[in-house]
This record gives structure tokens, C-alpha cells and sequence, in this order.
């Protein structure tokens, strides 16, 4: 059989575009390559534990409609976080008007002519406070898991439509991130498409208007063939796990996976016995005065080495922490290897919220995270674009021939990086595709 299109992965973006042909009567085959599908979504259910642990995705930032479209016609329970952000120095607490700070820092690069990576912006900025850069700094590599060193700053600039609706608002599915991919697949319809998981592709043949899929034993025919993968994997040697090789070569796609770069990201999320940072006497150590601004503690950031960036379940109470390492921090981490990784997090937590190490240790009832870094199929968190690399994610967007047709965080013009992102590409990708 030749299908009308042939979708390369399973994550958001490639479920997205399969439930729009699918319901545009279009025959459809999804081949993934991990035995589950989400890809980046990747939310545990435990028995003894009422909340889903998110390893992957886990806020919804902003009120974007590509994603609250699905939460509304779902009818999920997406619960907005309580904006505070905390700075620690020495285990003492200052409360930051986050935000604010970040405009304040991104309104500066509105005027930059050259592009430059943003260690150099920062730099070449004299006037800047210590406590901005530090607080920029850890937002570049935190939140965009970028290393400074090598990110486009005119990218990070408020021009470049980075403020998506809803501003800096931010929400959490109380179900699980999971249950969005859950809606997607159960939309796709079951007589016209067909999921094959736990299969790498690894080789597309191609002309115009017809698409060979080689996935090990399966091979696939199709008009067209709709490509998901991660930055990672396209970056990726030819020889690595994951990877495909296009025959005739992508030559067109080149330059832009050469501008993109793959971000970096160590998460861990611990459970502890109790909710220690709740209690008014520990709140009273860290903020004095200002523990009476009354609002459940959410976000505390530091310039800690290994895990500069903790939040909390806020507003739901639970005894969860989560701890974030992104770009040269997340290098530091993965560099000393997987053993070390607990007790790393634990150090830097103990720093951070001026905690003895003893006593996290007593309290700690069990630890979850992934290495997105060593999985084949995603190697990274998600994109951003090098020095000179504005236009790079819409160049790796551009179809080829009318037949090959690209999607993914990676391909978003204006939302890379996020589960918005992927799922209004698999979208935009479908609507090419239905020409
Ligand atoms: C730790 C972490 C935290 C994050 N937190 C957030 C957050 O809070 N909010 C937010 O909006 N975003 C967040 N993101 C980003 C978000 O998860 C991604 O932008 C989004 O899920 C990407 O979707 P996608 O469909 O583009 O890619 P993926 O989800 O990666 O899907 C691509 C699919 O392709 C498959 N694949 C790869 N190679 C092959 C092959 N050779 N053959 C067949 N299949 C293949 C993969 O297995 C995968 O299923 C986070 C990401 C990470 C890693």
C-alpha cells in the first residue's frame, strides 16, 4: 500500500499533523522510533503518588491557542502558577520581579545592529548590575537551556515575537502534560492511520511525489513524508542511533542545522517526607520580612554552579521539588556522570535553600529524572539559534519538492522550545501539506 504521507516521529508536532489529515481523509502512517509516544512529553503516573512527575515538557507558558485549544476541548484542568521567583545568595531569599527584570534586559538588545552571542551582549554592556547579569545569564541558559556563549542575542530579542499570548503567565495540567498527547492520538482516525512504534527510521529515499521509508525490517511507501525529529538527532553523525540518511541528500537543510544548536538540560525531581520549605520558621530564615508576602513559594533561582534553578508544586502543595540545570550547568552535571547526580543536586539544594545536607538526606523518599542528552532519539532538550542563525529554524521548516515537509519544536519561527511550538508546526505542516 502507499499512504498519502508518512510521518517521522510521534512527539506533538507529529501526532498534531496526523489528527489534522487524518481528519482531512488523508491515509496516514506514524513511524516512531521509542516504543511509547510523546517524545519530550514524558509524564510518570505512580500509584502511591496522586500528582504525575513530569520528566520532559511540564509548564504551559504563556496562553498560546495552539495548546489551550487542546486543554479547552479536552476539558483538562490547567491550574496558573503563582508568579514569584526568589533570588538565593548565601541561603538568604530576596524576592525578584522576574520578568520585568528579563525585559528590562531583553529591551537593550532591540537596538543591537550586529548579532553576537550573549555572554559577549553582556560584556559589552558596562552599566548592567551584577544582580541583572547574573539573573539574565541564568535565564538564557536556564529557561532556553542555551549556552550563552553560543547563542544568537538579536534571537532573544522582545522584537522577535518571543511574547506569545498570555504573556508571562504560566500554567501546569494537573492530569499530566500526557494527557494532551493522549487527546491527539485519540483523534487520529483508526481507518485511515496506522502507528508503528519501536521502530527507528534510519534511510528516506525520495522523488518528487514519492517517499521510501526504510525502518529496519518495515519498509514504507508514501506520496509524502512529514519529518519530526529533534535538532539533536538531526545534528547527529551519520553513524549514530537515530539518525536517517536522505537519499538524494538534504543539501537545502545544511546551513540551518549548522545555526541551530542543541540545548542542554539535566531535571530531577525529588520527593521528600515532608514540605519543609512550607514551614513558616524556615521561610522566616531565608526572607525575613518579606515571608509575609503570603503567596505559596514557586520559583527560586541561584547562580549555584550545578543546579542553579528550583521550583516547587505551587500552588498545589505536595512535597516535590524540582531542580533545573540548563546549558553549562547541565554540562557540568552530565560531566560527572550519572551516579553523581543525586547527590550533586542535593549539594547544590542544601546551598541554595540553607539546608544541612544531612538533614535533605533524612527527608529524601525518592528521586526521578532522564537523560535527554543520551537518548538517541532526542540527544538535547530542544533548539536555539547560534550567532548569525536568526532565520535558521524557518529555513529548516521550508518543504522540499512538495514532498518532503518538515515539523517540530525546531521549526517554529516564533515558539521553539516548547510544546506550543511543536504542536502549531505540526499543524502549519498539515496545512501545507493539504496544500
Ligand atoms: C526536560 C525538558 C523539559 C521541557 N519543559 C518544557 C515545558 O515546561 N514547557 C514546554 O512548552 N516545553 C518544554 N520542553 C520542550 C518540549 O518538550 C518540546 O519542545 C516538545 O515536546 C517537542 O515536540 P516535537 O514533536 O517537536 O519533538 P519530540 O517530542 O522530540 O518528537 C519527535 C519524535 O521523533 C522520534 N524520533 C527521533 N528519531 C527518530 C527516527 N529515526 N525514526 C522514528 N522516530 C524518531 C522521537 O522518538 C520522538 O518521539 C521541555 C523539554 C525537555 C527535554
Amino acid at each position: 500500500m502507499t499512504f498519502d504521507v508518512a510521518i517521522i516521529g510521534a512527539g506533538v508536532a507529529g501526532l498534531s499533523a496526523a489528527r489534522e489529515l487524518s481528519g482531512a481523509r488523508r491515509q496516514i502512517c506514524i513511524i516512531e522510533a521509542r516504543d511509547r509516544i510523546g517524545g519530550r512529553v514524558l509524564t510518570q503516573h505512580l500509584p502511591d503518588l496522586p500528582l504525575p512527575i513530569e520528566l520532559g515538557a511540564e509548564f504551559i507558558h504563556g496562553e498560546a491557542d495552539s495548546t489551550f485549544s487542546i486543554v479547552d476541548a479536552a476539558a483538562l484542568t490547567a491550574c496558573e502558577l503563582p508568579d514569584n521567583h526568589w533570588w538565593s545568595r548565601n541561603a538568604q531569599w530576596r524576592l525578584v520581579d522576574f520578568w520585568a527584570r528579563i525585559a528590562s534586559v531583553q529591551s537593550r538588545i532591540d537596538n543591537l545592529k550586529k548579532d553576537m552571542s550573549f555572554a559577549a551582549f553582556l560584556s559589552s554592556r558596562r552599566n548592567l548590575s551584577r544582580r541583572l547579569r547574573e539573573l539574565a545569564l541564568g535565564f538564557v541558559e536556564g529557561y532556553h537551556a542555551a549556552h550563552a556563549d553560543r547563542i544568537s542575542t538579536l534571537a532573544l530579542s522582545s522584537a522577535d515575537g518571543e511574547q506569545d499570548e498570555g504573556g508571562n503567565k504560566q500554567f501546569r495540567i494537573l492530569g499530566g502534560h500526557d494527557s494532551l498527547v493522549e487527546w491527539l492520538r485519540a483523534g487520529l482516525d483508526p481507518g485511515r492511520s496506522e502507528m508503528i512504534l519501536g521502530t527507528p527510521v534510519t534511510a528516506v529515499g525520495w522523488r518528487k511525489g514519492s517517499v521510501e521509508i526504510d525502518a529496519g525490517a518495515k519498509k514504507l511507501r508514501a506520496r509524502r513524508a512529514l519529518i519530526t525529529i529533534p535538532i539533536g538527532v538531526w545534528k547527529a553523525a551519520p553513524e549514530q542511533e537515530g539518525t536517517i540518511r536522505f537519499d538524494p541528500p538534504l543539501r537545502e537543510k545544511s546551513k540551518a542545522i549548522a545555526k541551530l544548536e542543541v540545548g542542554h538540560v539535566v531535571k530531577i525531581v525529588l520527593r521528600f517526607r515532608e514540605r519543609f520549605w512550607d514551614d513558616p520558621a524556615f521561610l522566616r530564615r531565608r526572607v525575613g520580612r518579606e515571608a509575609r508576602h503570603g503567596m505559596p513559594l514557586n520559583f527560586v533561582h541561584s547562580s549555584d554552579p550545578f543546579v542553579p534553578t528550583w521550583w516547587t508544586t505551587a500552588p498545589v502543595r505536595s512535597p516535590i521539588l524540582t531542580g533545573w540545570a540548563g546549558g553549562h550547568a547541565a554540562d557540568r552535571l552530565l560531566a560527572e556522570g550519572p551516579e553523581a547526580l543525586t547527590s550533586r543536586a542535593l549539594d547544590s539544594l542544601s546551598k541554595v535553600f540553607g539546608v544541612r545536607r544531612r538533614t535533605l538526606d533524612s527527608m529524601l523518599a525518592a528521586t526521578w529524572t532522564h537523560d535527554w542528552q543520551r537518548d538517541p532519539f532526542s540527544r538535547g532538550a530542544y533548539s536555539y539559534a547560534a550567532v548569525g542563525g536568526g532565520a535558521a529554524h524557518r529555513a529548516l521548516a521550508r518543504s522540499v519538492e512538495s514532498t518532503l515537509f518538515f515539523a517540530g519544536e525546531a521549526t517554529s519561527g516564533d515558539e521553539t522550545g516548547t510544546v506550543a511550538g511543536a504542536i502549531a508546526s505540526g499543524r502549519r505542516a498539515a496545512k501545507e501539506i493539504l496544500g
